[in-house]
């Protein structure tokens, strides 16, 4: 059985909002088109804008539960998350020491082989502890040839996609190169890097910067960070946690137009960076073994009474990070979108997510004239509640 839906405004494959129509069977989108549907559409959307599912490359948990916990929990993870327009998610493992980070890994096998979950991204043990947010200085590695081994010549590695490490320690560059050469994607990130060991880690192979400016030196002017090698390089994926916390709306506009005339609105990937209490009432959750509360909606690292703790992951999800780019940061909704749907798939290689194109999966959002979501789609079956059919009155014949 086939269904034709036409959006009086969608996302379409170019990043533009326009008129457009998919035809979906079994889970994916058969056909697809501009303009005036071939014949009269099963669901005519007049009202707010279709969208690719989103696409999350960097996210620890949500609905109370995180991916370290197995898969069980990251079946509420992913739950959570699908309910408010996420389709389609790595999940991101806080540093821990390499056989645990492995077996966590093996733990989620099921939900990677079944295209649960997109696979997982390390984030860490190699880090650097100065600039380790919320990462346990204990069980911060370096990337020794042997520790590079042990991961890629684990079954597990098969599992993953995306690494991010600190090219500033023993080891990295050699390890960037090799990751790379593994098919794995290499985010430079949690860094204390300066811009010529940044520029060093791009030409080694790393080709991403994971949460640009959170965890990392900035533009400071007798001392410039990675942002300066990574805003400069013209192809590096760069993620931005547009929270309205990590990074002020100003900043999020700043670095949109420096990259989009140094390579183009593509490189722009939103994430959530999302841990347990994201798309969960507010209180105390864990990150790998540290306790972080959630409050005013924002998470920090559990500290003495009267103290603040440094800022731990975040409590939003991909759509809140689309919402407040468009309305706080005043992004183009067409790039805001592209952030967290095209761009995202581009960067971790998932050819069948993102745009809105014949053969790709049948994962649909659809955002109210708030960008609030309102109805989201997977693999063909929407979610809680479909989108009524709405007036089709000017179905056209063909
Ligand atoms: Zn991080």
């Amino acid at each position: 059985m086939t269904q034709l839906i036409l959006a009086e405004a969608a996302l379409t494959p170019e990043g533009d909002l326009g008129r457009y129509w998919l035809r979906l069977a079994q889970g994916r989108i058969l056909d697809a088109g501009h303009g005036h549907p071939p014949e009269t559409p099963d669901l005519h959307l007049t009202e707010g804008v279709l969208a690719p599912g989103f696409v999350d490359v960097h996210a620890h948990g949500g609905g109370g539960a995180a991916f370290t916990e197995g898969a069980d929990a990251a079946g509420t993870v992913l739950t959570a998350h699908r309910h408010r327009g996420t389709t389609t998610m790595l999940a991101s493992l806080v540093s821990a020491p390499i056989p645990a980070l492995l077996d966590q890994a093996e733990r989620l096998r099921p939900l990677v082989e079944t295209g649960e979950l997109a696979g997982i991204h390390l984030e860490g043990p190699w880090l650097s502890c100065a600039h380790r947010g919320a990462h346990e200085a204990s069980l911060l590695s370096d990337p020794t040839p042997e520790a590079v081994s042990a991961v890629l010549e684990h079954q597990a590695a098969e599992l993953l996609r995306y690494v991010t490490l600190a090219p500033e320690l023993p080891g990295a560059l050699e390890a960037v190169a090799r990751l790379q050469a593994a098919g794995l994607v290499v985010g430079v990130g949690h860094t204390g890097a300066d811009v010529a060991q940044t520029r060093a880690a791009l030409s080694a192979g790393a080709s991403a910067a994971t949460h640009l400016f959170n965890a990392m030196l900035g533009l400071h002017h007798r001392e410039p960070g990675p942002p300066l090698a990574l805003l400069e390089d013209s192809t590096a994926f760069l993620e931005l946690i547009s929270d309205g916390v990590h990074l002020d709306p100003e900043m999020v506009r700043y670095v949109w137009h420096s990259a989009a005339r140094n390579g183009g609105p593509r490189r722009l990937v939103l994430v959530s960076d999302a841990m347990a209490g994201a798309a969960a009432p507010e209180g105390r959750y864990a990150l790998g073994t540290l306790n972080v509360d959630v409050a005013d909606g924002v998470a920090r690292l559990q500290a003495p009474d009267g103290a603040q703790g440094a800022i731990a992951g975040s409590a939003v999800t991909l759509a809140e990070a689309v919402r407040r780019s468009i309305l706080d940061a005043g992004i183009a909704p067409g790039e805001a979108l592209m952030a967290a749907t095209a761009n995202p798939a581009e960067m971790i290689g998932l050819a069948d997510v993102g745009r809105l194109l014949p053969g790709g999966r049948a994962d649909l959002v659809l955002l109210d004239p708030a960008w609030q979501v309102n109805s989201v789609m997977r693999r063909g079956r929407w979610l809680g509640e479909a989108p009524g059919p709405g007036p089709q009155t000017d179905a056209p014949a063909g």
